[in-house]
């Protein structure tokens, strides 16, 4: 999950990093109250989860409250690279006198933290390490060692900077790994990483990803899921604890196994149509677990043919091929579901949805005839 930069802000102060003073606004007329309080010269900052904001327009300098006011109205509402500005974080402007990057990213090629500083930030770093390789400074860190002022001291030796530096850019780096590990972070980028007029580092932008497996015990950082950026059949998916993707074509796809899903996109793809979505229903067979995996893909409006692929082994077709039953019954559909029951029971199982005569429901023995005809009647060429 990626914060916004108000978000990750949030979470540098609780380490004790410093960031400037600021208030979110949702409308001008908040950025103007927050501009009063804050006082003097404020930045007004787009928040929107992409880069380059600065360059598109999106972070603006005003010198009062009615500034605040204007530029907000000009920022909210606006589009950067896709993304519409519904709330400005207005920030007590800095005096900068010299912009930096640091970042701790999680390698996963080489299963440590890789720690970044270069003294030349404010920029893409793909820039800085392309104009100015010899700026960037590398240090892989153990997760097991965690991290100690050694690394830091290599950071800023191999960065270039001055002596000066090294003991509080060790400081700023003790808390950025310490809010790394504490709210179990895959990416804490800053940039820039300033050094103000008065020689003070300030954390002056923030980006901060959590490990969504690890939501489940972090609440102050799952209640900052975004609700309203949320894809709603991801967002509902997560609610019932159904595991679910979503992908861009017009078939549902589900099964029990989360390889035999993958397998099952692949062969829906072979066949020539365009799963909608990956969904893997466990090993359970419980009418219950059907109807909410159905309900998140039929909430899909671009969905028009939804492929049940079985497997028996431990669970038994008979069993699945009752609960199917039950979820069409109880749920209404009345979209073409093709069901392909293989393994435990299946005979059985196909017999009981033979029986039922539910005019909307093909049983297929082979998981390739399966996906022909999911695709054929998605695309309306059979019914
Ligand atoms: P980004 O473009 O999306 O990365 O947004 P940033 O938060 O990094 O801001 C972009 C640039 O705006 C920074 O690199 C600074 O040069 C400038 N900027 C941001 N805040 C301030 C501020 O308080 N004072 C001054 N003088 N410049 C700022
Ligand atoms: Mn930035």
């Amino acid at each position: 999950m990626d914060l916004y930069e108000y978000q990750g802000k949030e979470l540098f102060a609780t380490v004790g990093l410093p960031v400037p003073r600021g208030m979110v606004a949702v409308t001008p007329e908040e950025a103007k109250a927050a501009a009063a309080q804050i006082g003097g010269r404020v930045v007004v900052k787009a928040q929107v989860q992409v880069g380059g904001r600065g360059k598109a327009g999106g972070v603006k300098l005003a010198d009062g409250p009615a500034e605040a006011r204007s530029v907000a109205e000009q920022i909210i509402g606006m589009d950067i690279h896709g993304h519409t500005v519904h709330r400005v974080l207005v920030e007590e402007a800095s005096d900068i006198a010299r912009e930096m990057y640091a970042a701790l990213i999680l390698d996963r090629g080489a299963k440590k933290v890789l720690a970044m500083l270069s003294g030349i930030g404010g920029m893409d770093i793909e820039q800085v390490a392309h104009e100015h390789p010899e700026a960037l400074s590398r240090v892989w860190v153990d997760p097991l060692a965690g991290w100690s002022d050694y690394v830091s001291r290599r950071l800023c030796f191999g960065a270039g900077l001055g002596a000066e530096l090294v003991r509080p850019m060790s400081d700023v780096f003790t808390k950025l790994w310490d809010a790394f590990t504490r709210y179990e972070a895959t990416l804490v980028e800053v940039n820039p990483l300033i050094l103000t007029a008065d020689g003070r580092l300030v954390a002056l932008d923030s980006k901060f990803s959590v490990d969504n497996n690890s939501l489940y015990r972090q609440p102050a950082v799952a209640a900052m899921r975004d609700v309203e950026a949320a894809d709603p059949q991801e967002q509902m998916a997560l609610e019932r604890g159904v595991t679910y993707v979503k992908l861009d074509g017009d078939i549902g796809v589900l099964g029990n196994g989360a390889g035999l899903v993958m397998s099952t996109l692949d062969v829906v793809a072979d066949a020539g149509g365009a799963p909608a979505n990956f969904l893997d229903v466990g090993g359970g067979a419980k009418a219950e677990e059907i109807v909410s995996a159905l309900e998140v893909i039929t909430s899909d409006p671009k969905v028009k043919a939804i492929f049940f692929n079985i497997f028996g082994g431990i669970t038994r077709c008979d069993e699945v091929a009752n609960g199917v039953l039950t979820a069409v019954a109880q749920m209404g559909i009345t979209m073409p579901i093709v069901v392909r029951l293989d393994g435990t029971h299946d005979v059985e199982g196909r017999e009981i949805l033979a029986q039922a005569d539910v005019p909307n429901l093909f049983v297929e023995a082979t998981m390739l005839a399966a996906a022909d005809k999911a695709v054929a009647l998605a695309a309306g060429r059979e019914s």
